[in-house]
């Protein structure tokens, strides 16, 4: 199985427009982050897991030509609003699988009514065939994803378990029961947005805790902000087996 990140930064990237912060004016290539996405490969099949606002740069960035589903953690513009650019994955391969979860569906709806119009639907509009998942193992092709249920803030979001890899994304917090599923796991990719606490998302600290109690392996951060700090600089501060996750970074299982 092949990972690659597509994108670590938080819902605005970075750098951010107009910031003057250094972080943003950083010359380093893993200072700068599109919004958060991984592409997931194996045998002959590539899955994106989310569909932001950089998911036409990401797939031309990858050189991805083929994609077999999107998967969806929680419907956030950061995480959804790409969805239109998958128009030439939908020219070449006809209608592309998604899997969400009913309310993060219901609000694909409604953002992207035009794609699931049936009826006088405009021609050039993509089409998806729709997979409604629940916090309960489901199958891509020959390999079993189990739903990790967190809460960000209120809201349910899912990450995923896809053999010995783990995505999680936008979590504040985990019962423990979801973090059974992926204790002692080999790898697991989790958020942490910034030093400061935030009401939505594991900062720096949660981030480590929550790493500590799964006892990954290794581990990668990952929706980043620019006010975590520079990415050598933080990375130095980690324990051994935690590094940031940058965009590009690819991870072979
Ligand atoms: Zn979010
Ligand atoms: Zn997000």
């Amino acid at each position: 199985m092949k990972i690659t990140f597509l994108g670590t930064g938080t819902s605005q990237g970075i750098p951010v427009i107009g910031s003057t912060h250094p972080v943003c004016l950083s010359a380093n290539k893993k200072d700068k982050r599109l919004r958060v996405s991984i592409l997931v490969a194996w045998d002959d099949y590539t899955y994106v897991i989310d569909c932001g606002p950089d998911f036409r740069y990401q797939m031309l960035r990858s050189g991805c030509t083929k994609i077999d589903g999107i998967v969806f953690t929680h419907e956030h513009s950061d995480h959804i609003a790409g969805l239109d650019d998958i128009r030439p994955f939908y020219f070449n391969q006809g209608a592309i699988p998604i899997y969400a979860h009913n309310r993060v569906l219901k609000s694909l709806y409604k953002k992207f009514d035009y794609i699931f119009a049936t009826e006088n639907k405009y021609p050039g509009a993509p089409s998806v065939l729709v997979n409604r998942i629940k916090n309960k193992a489901f199958q891509l092709h020959n390999l079993e994803v189990i739903p990790i249920k967190g809460k960000h803030a209120d809201l349910k979001v899912f990450g995923f378990r896809f053999g010995d890899f783990a995505y999680l994304t936008d979590m504040k917090t985990v019962e423990d029961e979801e973090i059974e599923k992926i204790k002692n796991i080999k790898v697991l990719v989790v958020n942490a947005l910034r030093i400061q606490p935030h009401h939505s998302h594991f900062n720096l600290e949660e981030a480590l805790n929550f790493i500590e109690k799964v006892n990954p392996e290794k581990a990668y951060l990952t929706h980043i902000s620019h006010t975590l700090g520079f990415h050598n600089e933080v990375e130095k501060t980690l324990p051994k087996n935690v590094f940031l996750a940058y965009d590009g970074l690819q991870l072979t299982l």
